[in-house]
């Protein structure tokens, strides 16, 4: 399979080229490097077509047929890891190693999540009757993903809404799509035609996906402010919804804890990415016994890691994905500039490209922009406190949910904070930690659903209750 040219979109198992083509620009440089195919109204019908037609037999396939092609397909991907990996950086701009890291990941993520099972409960068993409960697919699915874990997320829907029997729609960002192109031409070995289509577009076709009246569920990861527009079109049909939306998340630091320690993994768990993480440290408390040390070293990391072009060696961190985002980033560093916040930065980054150096803000004002919105970008404000009760209070004053952190050498002083934070996830002396068998999920307007473990397969279905009686109806 050729990885640098050749971007078509998988409809029914075969080549679609769309209506029309979209520019995907290299964030490193700024500049169109390959185009992907815009999908019309035609190839939406057609796609979702063939996926309604292949349901019933992908649904009547045995699960373990189901569990062995997703295992073969998760091999596939992960023999592809480094062409999968190069595409990547050059559409979404992570440093190379990190790149074919999430390649990596959704392979196990696929194989791991395959080895689910959909369990029959019994809720009452005596002399009269059996009362099963099965789960039954929800029919056709449409996964709808950003470009910020453009691979994994994408995998984190196709995988339990296929094992559990449903036929899938996948559409990625207008940003990044070529990877999930090449998924889907990838996997068309593995799976039988319609069960996964893969369409590309431009900002209109998620509209298109969300008002569609052929499928039955709509799995969306991206804005809090694009879920609320989803979750209103797919009421007009009561189609169900997934939504994993925005968090800004926050994380306390207690005064006990080791400095030296913890700087490089808080530091991480805020700059990963570029910080255009969902999980990512956006608020990080620091009491007020171990602020001054903290903020110093995280600054001397800032100052010591590289921001470049993900392809070049050496580059730890990339560049902002896409215009839009840099731009609002940048407004956001504008307006802290503007009213006299301290900016601590890192090392100066490249001028070509949506660069921005990683940047600490000193102790902002709580209710200061880079506190209270959600940057998706390298601005991490440090806020510090004094009163355990009080930054909690901070912490949870917030419209979102996704996750947490608590740092502490006593972790049962920690779990105690954490059994406080009012988010989905709340990691204790380590961040930006999900497993395939662990719930994920947003409160607030951090989302509605689960994503990941029996709870985010059992998303994907429907129960089928049957009553099963045991003693024979009497004759008339
Ligand atoms: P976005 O909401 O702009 O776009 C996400 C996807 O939705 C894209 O594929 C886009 O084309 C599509 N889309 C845009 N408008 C649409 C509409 N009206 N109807 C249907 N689809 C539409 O988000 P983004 O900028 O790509 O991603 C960043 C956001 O995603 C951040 O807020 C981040 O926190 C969030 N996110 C959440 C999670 C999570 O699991 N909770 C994970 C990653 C990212």
């Amino acid at each position: 399979m050729d990885f640098e040219n050749g971007y078509v979109m998988t409809i029914d198992g075969a080549d679609a080229p769309g209506e029309g083509q979209v520019d995907v620009v290299n964030p490193a440089t700024g500049k169109p490097f390959a185009t992907a195919p815009r999908a019309g109204a035609a190839d939406l019908d057609a796609a979702v077509a063939a996926a309604r037609r292949a349901l019933p037999g992908w649904r009547a396939t045995p699960i373990a047929d189901r569990r062995a092609a997703l295992i073969a397909a998760g091999n596939a991907i992960a023999a592809h890891a480094e062409q999968f990996g190069r595409l990547f950086t050059r559409e979404q701009g992570r440093p190379l190693a990190l790149a074919i890291g999430e390649i990596k990941h959704g392979a196990y993520w696929m194989k791991a999540t395959a080895k689910l099972d959909l369990p029959v409960d019994v809720t009452e068993d005596t002399e009269q009757r059996r009362i099963e409960v099965h789960h039954e697919p929800v029919g056709v699915v449409a996964a709808i993903v950003p470009w910020n874990f453009p691979f994994l997320l994408a995998i984190w829907k196709i995988a339990p809404a296929l094992l559990a029997g449903n036929t899938v729609v996948v559409k990625p960002s207008p940003f990044t799509p070529l990877c999930s192109l090449k998924l889907g031409e990838l996997l068309r070995e593995f799976l039988p035609a319609g069960v996964l289509n893969v369409i590309s577009g431009g900002d209109e076709l998620g509209p298109m996906m969300t008002a569609h009246k052929g499928s039955d569920k709509i799995s969306f990861t991206g804005s809090t402010a694009t879920g609320k527009k989803v979750m209103e079109s797919a009421a007009r049909d009561l189609k169900r919804v997934t939504l994993e939306l925005g968090g800004n998340d926050a994380a306390i630091v207690l005064p006990d804890v080791d400095v030296d320690a913890v700087a490089e993994q808080i530091f991480f768990g805020a700059f990963y990415n570029t910080a255009q993480v969902c999980i990512a440290t956006k608020r990080l408390y620091i009491h007020e016994d171990v602020y001054d040390a903290l903020r110093d070293k995280l600054h001397d990391i800032a100052r010591r890691v590289v921001v470049g072009d993900g392809a070049q060696q050496g580059s730890e961190y990339g560049p902002i994905q896409n215009e839009p985002q840099y731009r609002r980033v940048m407004a956001l560093l504008e307006d802290a500039r503007s009213n006299g916040l301290t900016l601590l930065q890192g090392r100066d980054v490249p001028t070509e490209g949506y660069f921005i150096p990683l940047t600490i803000v000193d102790n902002p004002p709580e209710d200061s922009r880079v506190v209270q919105e959600e940057a998706f970008g390298p601005i991490l404000p440090l806020l510090k406190y004094s009163d355990l009760d009080d930054v909690i209070a901070r912490a949870n004053d917030s419209e979102y949910g996704l996750a947490g952190a608590v740092w502490s050498s006593d972790i049962d002083a920690a779990v105690a904070v954490a059994k406080r934070i009012e988010t989905g996830t709340v990691w204790i002396n380590q961040n930006l930690q999900n497993t395939p068998y662990t719930p994920f999920a947003g409160v607030k307007q951090s989302g509605i659903g689960v994503e990941n473990g029996m709870a985010g397969l059992l998303e994907f279905t429907q129960p089928r209750t049957l009553f099963i009686p045991k003693v024979p109806q009497a004759a008339e």
